[in-house]
C-alpha cells in the first residue's frame, strides 16, 4: 500500500523520535511516525500491581525488543564466527511507543568539551604517538557551548533532579566541581541519596574526592514540565530499570513529548509498523524518497514517501537500516575504509560488593538514579590520564537503585550456591550489602564495528546486524585503574566482608551490563572522517537524518541520554528553522 507523501517520516518513536515528532509537528510540518511496537500509556500499561511483576518485566524483558523477530549476531573478534543472540543479555533495546525511554533508569549527564575534543586534547597533552594506530579516535565537530541550551531543554522536558556544581562559571557547593558551566540550575532539587550514597560520600571526601548527588530524571518533587506534562513525586519504589513508572515520576517520552505531538493535527502515529528499509531515488542516490514498512498486525507491506527521512530507531537499529538500505559506504574493518558501522563502542564497568554486619540499607527503596557520584577520575580538565597510559575516564559512585527481591542477591564470596546455607545467607545479606562501582569510557578500535551477517536472517528475511566487539588494551588499562580507585574507597568504608573490583578480561553478551551502545554512524566535521555532520544529517543523503547514540564517535563514562536528548533537540531546531527553509546540506554550526 502506498501512502500520500508527508514532510517528515520518523522511524521509531522513543526519546529522540518523540522529541522530533513534537518539535516538527508543532512547527506545522506533516509528520508520520512509524513505531514497530505497540501503543503505550501509563494508565493501561504501567498500572499497579501488574507493573511490579519482576518475572515478566525484569527477567523476561516484557518491554524490550522481540529477539524472535530481529536480533544481532555477536562475536568478540573478526576471526570468530558470530552467533545470534537469541535471548537479550548485555543490552536491552526497547520496543513500543516511548522506546527504551520508558524503562530506562533516568541518569542524565552532560558531556563536556573534553569528550568532544578528545583527539586534539590527547595530542596536545601527550603527543600524537599516544593515540594507538588502531584507535580511530576523532573530534566530534561540536562544542559544549553549542549544546548547552539543548541540554537545558532536555533536562526540563525529562524533569531532571540534581545539584548544580557550576552555574555560569561560578562554583556551587555540593555539586560536581568538574561540571561544565550551566546557565540554569536543574529543574528539580537532588534526590535523597540513601545510606549507601551517604557512606560513599563520607569515604570519598576522606580520600580528597568531590562527591555529589547523581543527576537523574526521577522527579524529587511533583513537577510540570514546560510542555505541561505532569510528573508525580518519586516514591523510591526501586522499580525503574526495565519497568515503566505508574506515577509518571520518571521522565519518559510516552507521557511527555509524544502526547504533545499527538495533540498536533499534522502528526500521525502508526504502531506495529516495522520499517524494513529506506528507499533512495532510482536516478539520484543522494535523495531519500521514503521508507518501506510491514504492518505486523495485518502482515501487509507499505510505502511511506516523505521529503525528509529521520532514523530514530535506537543506535543499533539506525545502523542496521542504513546497511540494509545500502546507504553510505559500509565500514570494512580489514581496510579501515567506510563510515557506516564503524566506531562501535560500549561502556566498561567495574564494581566491588561490600557487606556490613552493622548496616541496614533497605535496598528495596531506590530510584533509577539516586545515589552519589564522583567525577574526579573522569574525562575532565583536572585529571591527567598520561600516567595511566589510557585514554578516557571513569565515573565512580554508589547508591541503591534496583534492590528487587528476585534479581538482587548479593552474597559474599565462598557462600554455598544452593541449599539451606545459601537460603540463610541470602536472607542475612539482602539488606546488609552495598556496591561501589565505576562506569568507564570505551574508545573506538578498528575491529569494534557492525556489518551485515553473512548467514543469519530476521523474520523479514533480511540479514541480521553483526556486532564485533571486545574490550581492547586501552579499555583494560582504564578498567585496572578504576578498579584500584573503587577498591580504595571500598577499603575506606571498612566493610565486614567484601569482594574487590577487578577489570573484566573480555566482553560477554550474556549478563546485563548497560544499554549504552554507541557509534556506527559517527558524526564529525568532514565526509572523509564521519557518516554525518553534527546535526546527524548524512553527508551523502542530505534529506536523511540520524538521531541517537549511533552518532557518537566514542563512548564516555557518562550515561548517554542527556547528550542524545540535547542532540535531538538541536537537530529538530535545525530541521525546522534551516533545512525546510533551504533544503540541502547544513553546514556544521
Ligand atoms: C534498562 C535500561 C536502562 C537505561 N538507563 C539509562 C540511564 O539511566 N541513563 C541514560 O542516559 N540512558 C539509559 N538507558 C538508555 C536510554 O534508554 C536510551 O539512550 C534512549 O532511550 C535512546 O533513545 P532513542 O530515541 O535513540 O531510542 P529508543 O528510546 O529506544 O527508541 C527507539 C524506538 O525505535 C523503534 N524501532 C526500532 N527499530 C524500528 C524499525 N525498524 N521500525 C520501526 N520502529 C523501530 C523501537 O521499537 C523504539 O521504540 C537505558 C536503557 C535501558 C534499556
Amino acid at each position: 500500500m502506498n501512502h500520500p507523501e508527508v514532510d517528515v517520516v520518523l522511524v521509531g518513536l522513543g526519546w529522540t523520535g518523540g522529541i522530533l515528532a513534537k518539535e516538527l509537528s508543532e512547527a506545522g510540518l506533516r509528520v508520520v511516525a512509524l513505531e514497530r511496537g505497540g501503543p503505550r500509556s501509563t494508565a493501561e500499561d504501567f498500572a499497579l500491581p501488574r507493573i511490579r511483576d519482576e518475572l515478566r518485566y525484569g527477567i523476561r524483558h516484557g518491554l524490550m525488543q522481540d529477539s524472535a523477530r530481529d536480533t544481532l549476531t555477536v562475536r568478540n573478534h573478526p576471526r570468530e564466527t558470530a552467533l545470534p543472540m537469541r535471548r537479550l543479555g548485555s543490552f536491552l533495546p526497547g520496543e513500543g511507543v516511548g522506546g527504551a525511554g520508558s524503562h530506562w533508569n533516568g541518569l542524565t549527564w552532560r558531556w563536556s568539551d573534553a569528550e568532544f575534543r578528545v583527539r586534539s586534547l590527547y595530542e596536545e597533552r601527550h603527543g600524537k604517538a599516544f593515540i594507538p594506530a588502531d584507535m580511530p579516535l576523532q573530534d566530534w565537530g561540536i562544542s559544549y557551548a553549542e549544546l548547552e541550551p539543548w541540554y537545558d531543554r532536555f533536562e526540563r522536558t525529562a524533569g531532571v533532579s540534581g545539584q548544580a556544581g557550576n552555574l555560569q562559571g561560578r562554583s556551587v557547593a555540593g555539586g560536581n566541581p568538574f561540571e561544565a558551566p550551566r546557565q540554569r540550575d536543574y529543574p528539580l532539587p537532588p534526590l535523597h541519596s540513601g545510606l549507601a550514597g551517604q557512606l560513599y560520600a563520607d569515604a570519598a571526601r576522606q580520600l580528597g574526592w568531590h562527591p555529589f548527588p547523581r543527576p537523574s530524571a526521577n522527579a524529587s518533587q511533583a513537577y510540570t514540565n514546560p510542555d505541561g506534562a505532569q510528573f508525580g513525586e518519586c516514591q523510591y519504589c526501586g522499580f525503574c530499570e526495565r519497568f515503566g513508572c505508574e506515577a509518571n515520576a520518571k521522565g519518559s517520552p510516552h507521557f511527555t513529548v509524544i502526547p504533545a505531538a499527538l495533540r498536533q493535527p499534522s502528526f500521525t502515529l502508526r504502531t506495529q509498523a516495522w520499517v524494513t528499509g529506506v528507499e533512495l531515488d532510482k536516478a539520484n542516490a543522494s535523495v531519500a524518497r521514503g521508507v518501506r514498512y510491514v504492518d505486523t498486525l495485518t502482515a501487509t507491506e507499505h510505502y511511506q514517501p516523505a521529503r525528509l527521512v529521520v532514523l530514530s530507531a535506537y543506535a543499533i537499529n539506525n545502523v542496521h537500516l542504513l546497511l540494509l538500505s545500502r546507504i553510505g559506504q559500509p565500514y570494512d574493518a580489514a581496510s579501515g575504509q567506510g563510515q557506516i558501522g564503524r566506531n562501535y563502542a560500549y561502556q566498561g564497568g567495574v564494581g566491588a560488593q561490600l557487606f556490613f554486619e552493622d548496616h541496614q540499607f533497605n535496598p528495596f527503596m531506590g530510584t533509577g538514579g539516586n545515589g552519589i557520584a564522583s567525577d574526579d577520575f573522569n574525562a575532565n580538565q583536572g585529571f591527567d590520564r598520561g600516567p595511566v597510559g589510557a585514554i578516557g575516564g571513569a565515573l565512580l559512585g554508589a547508591g541503591h537503585s534496583n534492590g528487587r527481591p528476585i534479581a538482587y542477591r548479593p552474597l559474599p564470596a565462598g557462600t554455598p550456591r544452593w541449599g539451606s546455607a545459601w537460603k540463610a545467607a541470602t536472607a542475612h545479606w539482602y539488606g546488609r550489602a552495598m556496591a561501589v562501582g565505576a562506569s568507564l569510557s570505551v574508545m573506538p578500535h578498528r575491529h569494534n564495528a557492525y556489518d551485515l551477517d553473512p548467514t543469519y536472517r530476521n523474520a523479514f528475511g533480511q540479514p541480521l546486524l553483526r556486532l564485533t566487539f571486545d574490550y581492547q588494551a586501552n579499555d583494560q588499562r582504564l578498567a585496572a585503574f578504576a578498579a584500584e580507585r573503587v577498591n580504595e574507597v571500598a577499603r575506606a568504608l571498612k566493610p565486614s566482608q567484601w569482594s574487590p573490583a577487578s577489570a573484566r578480561a573480555s566482553w560477554s553478551v550474556v549478563p546485563y551490563q548497560t544499554t549504552h551502545n554507541t557509534g556506527g554512524t559517527p558524526m564529525g566535521s568532514s565526509p572523509a572522517a564521519s557518516a554525518t555532520n553534527n546535526f546527524g544529517q548524512l553527508w551523502q543523503v542530505p534529506n536523511l537524518f540520524v538521531t541517537g547514540a549511533s552518532l557518537f564517535p566514542h563512548n564516555a563514562a557518562y550515561n548517554p541520554t542527556g547528550l542524545v536528548g540535547a542532540l535531538a533537540y538541536r537537530s529538530a531546531d535545525a530541521i525546522k528553522r534551516r533545512y525546510f527553509q533551504a533544503p540541502g546540506r547544513l553546514l556544521n554550526a
